[in-house]
């Protein structure tokens, strides 16, 4: 196969001031929490981009100075010539492949908290710091803008010394100083740095005239800038001040990288920006003002998409963060006119939950994200069978699909029996739920896999028994089947079945999924704090009922806040007219009346009216197939539960299981010793 000519203007070289990328296809600078504290995972996690054939990789956000410093969140760090080696380790990898490295410099000021340096962080005026935090940041002084400018030329030099070619001077996601320098919620300076936006301005035009002159001759100066905050006249917008800013500063960068902010903006799950090129409404009159090349996002997975913002004039450069880390072959791959092996991003935010977590980068679509030097995995390769010995995978859902299409890239003999008439497990039914259609592509992408495949035969509509295993004689088994929600309340908050649930018909989301009716007053019990609990509002509210969304946490959907929905589903729900109980547990059931208790005083008690009860607290694995083959355990080389069936968990840990299963199978190693590389802290430098 080879490439559709219409595809190849992606493929042509644009010049970005002194540098010229091979190729339109641009990882903007994205967070993956491996960063200083595990450089060579870094270094091999941006080398398979590179392999990949992204034109440009970036780093993530990289410290510049002690006094803002985002610990406990691993990013990268340029402090001083000591970081220098480690940032090596990625240049050279980038290199390799011909592409360019960029570094996103960053000084985030009252975003954040110094807790390793114990600095006071400083910001334009007196003021907040992110988030709940009980401390407040300095107003910046004459001399700590003196400073700050020469931090940022410092690290210029010193990131032009570890090799980057692309060097950015960062106004984003309200995370800058430069943004907040911009922004009056911030700036309340009288000085020539505050009041008029020529005076907010103005450090962000000394900055990128610093870095300018101090490393322009050789390397591009990259300006990225949220044009719009999304919040109305409370905010920078882009049809006033945000577009008054590319005006003043139009030629000054060789590279404007635009986006909206905050970060729940740019990085907006497909729940909430269900498509590709999102951005564009705000972005697209930035080439309008400015003949320097323009990098914009939007979740781009198609090549047609792509082509289109190049021809219509909306980007020259295609931006991907999360795209590249659901594939990040996904260049060579429309070169190759492999369209359809593109594995694309769901828009979950899986990986941008670990990184709020201060854990390395996981992937829903791409399990080998993050183990690339840690368990030397690779995206598209994996070893081939050590054996000709057939594999039996039982149940085709996330974990036994990835589990059937891996053993079948190594060359196993795979039956995949599915007791359903389609494959896909949960992912199948969650997608039908408002805001999830993205998922099915976790489905889409391994079952067209999986149909290439001479070696690997799928059976549909085949529930098989532990007796029916036995018969077949199959060596290797690996149960998928998956995991069913409970009706008896037991989860976080309840460790034994809720009372008088026995009178009451309670629905599970399987029964909603699977189609059952819902009664007008619909009471939504929430232990699960995952999106299940607001999707089933969502479609409650669709179908014209009446909602009461219960949970015993402190916020809707509280795990959403790590993937960045929580503020927007609650927001929607709000307007959806559901009706919000928090920090309630459900106490006992009558048919038609619940009683909910508060967890913090258990004489306040609240009665609800209901008609239906959907009750969300946790799954149980389904593994009877498993455990009853545990019993003949000798009669298998592998016998093994992954997936929901073995715990239930998010369709990310599904996928990873099943992936990690096909790479163990036929090696000694088992599950419990360490089977990955550990970065050890150097002690070379006290
Ligand atoms: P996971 O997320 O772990 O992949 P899912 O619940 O999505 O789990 O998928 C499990 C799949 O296993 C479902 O499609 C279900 O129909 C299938 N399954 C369950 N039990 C059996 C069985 N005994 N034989 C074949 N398929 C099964
Ligand atoms: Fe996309 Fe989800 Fe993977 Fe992130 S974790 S890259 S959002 S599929």
């Amino acid at each position: 196969m080879s490439r559709d000519p219409r595809y190849d203007i992606l493929f042509e070289p644009v010049q970005i001031g002194p540098v010229t990328t091979k190729n339109r296809f641009y990882q903007v600078p994205h967070c993956n929490t491996l960063g200083h504290a595990r450089p060579r995972a870094e270094a091999a996690n941006r080398r398979v981009k590179a392999e990949g054939g992204w034109g440009v990789i970036c780093t993530q956000e990289v410290e510049i100075h002690p006094s803002s410093e985002l610990t406990p969140y691993v990013e990268g760090r340029l402090w001083d010539d000591l970081d220098i080696p480690q940032h090596r380790l990625m240049t050279d990898a980038v290199h390799e492949f011909g592409s360019l490295a960029g570094i996103e410099l960053a000084y985030n000021a009252s975003h954040t908290m110094n807790h390793y340096s114990r600095i006071v962080p400083m910001a334009p005026s007196d003021g907040i710091v992110h988030g709940n935090q009980p401390i407040q940041a300095r107003a910046m002084n004459r001399r700590d803008i003196k400073n700050l400018r020469l931090w940022h030329v410092e690290a210029a030099k010193r990131a032009r010394r570890a090799g980057y070619d692309i060097i950015y001077v960062y106004a984003a996601h309200d995370m800058s100083i430069l943004q907040h320098f911009l922004k009056p919620h911030y700036n309340r300076r009288s000085d020539e740095y505050g009041g008029s936006l020529e005076n907010r301005v103005r450090l962000s035009r000394e900055i990128l005239t610093d870095v300018k002159e101090a490393v322009g001759d050789t390397c591009a100066v990259a300006f990225r800038f949220a044009v719009d905050e999304l919040r109305g006249p409370d905010g920078l917008q882009a049809e006033c001040e945000g577009r008054d800013v590319i005006g003043m500063l139009a030629e000054i960068p060789d590279l404007w990288d635009v986006n909206v902010s905050d970060w729940s903006n740019d990085s907006a799950t497909a729940r909430f920006e269900p498509n590709e090129g999102f951005q564009e409404p705000y972005t697209a009159f930035v080439k309008s003002m400015t003949t320097k090349p323009v990098v914009g996002v939007g979740r781009f997975t198609s090549a047609d998409a792509m082509v289109s913002q190049i021809k219509r004039g909306v980007l020259d450069l295609i931006g991907a963060a999360r795209p590249s880390i659901a594939d990040p072959y996904l260049p060579n791959k429309i070169d190759a006119g492999r369209i359809d092996d593109i594995r694309e991003c769901i828009g979950c935010n899986i990986c941008v939950a670990q990184d709020n977590l201060a854990a390395p980068i996981r992937c829903t679509q791409n399990p080998t994200q993050g183990e690339e030097w840690k368990r030397d995995w690779h995206p598209e390769k994996i070893q081939p069978a050590t054996s000709d010995e057939q594999v039996l995978v039982v149940g085709a859902g996330p974990a036994g699909l990835e589990c059937a299409m891996q053993l079948g890239n190594r060359g196993y003999e795979v039956m995949l029996a599915e007791a359903g008439e389609e494959l896909g497990g949960r992912v199948n039914r969650e997608s039908q739920l408002p805001g999830l259609s993205s998922y099915v592509r976790v489905r889409d992408y391994r079952e067209s896999q999986i149909v290439q495949k001479p070696n690997i035969q799928v059976y549909k509509d085949n529930r098989l028994s532990a007796e029916d295993i036995l018969e077949l004689d199959i060596p290797h088994v690996i149960c998928a089947t998956g995991s069913s929600w409970r009706r008896d309340g037991v989860g976080k908050y309840h460790a034994f079945p809720i009372e008088g649930l026995d009178g009451v018909s309670v629905l599970t989301p399987d029964d909603v999924m699977a189609g059952a009716e819902i009664k007008q007053r619909v009471l939504i019990y929430d232990d699960d704090h995952y999106y299940l609990g607001s999707t089933m509002a969502e479609l409650c509210t669709q179908q014209g009922k009446q909602v009461c969304l219960v949970t015993p946490d402190s916020l809707i959907s509280s795990w959403t806040e790590y993937t960045l929905e929580q503020e927007k589903i609650h927001a929607r729900l709000s307007t959806l007219g559901v009706e919000m109980i928090t920090l309630h547990a459900l106490q006992s059931v009558s048919p038609e009346q619940a009683s909910m208790v508060s967890v913090y005083d258990a004489n306040q008690v609240r009665k609800i009216e209901f008609d239906s009860l959907i009750m969300i607290t946790s799954r149980t694995p389904d593994n009877a197939v498993y455990h009853d083959l545990l019993a003949h355990e000798n009669k298998f080389k592998t016998l093994l539960a992954i997936g929901d069936s073995e715990a239930p968990s998010t369709v990310a840990a599904a996928v990873f299981s099943g992936h990690l299963a096909a790479r163990n199978l036929g090696s000694d190693e088992d599950f419990y010793t360490p089977l990955f590389r550990r970065e050890m802290p150097g002690l070379a430098n006290g």
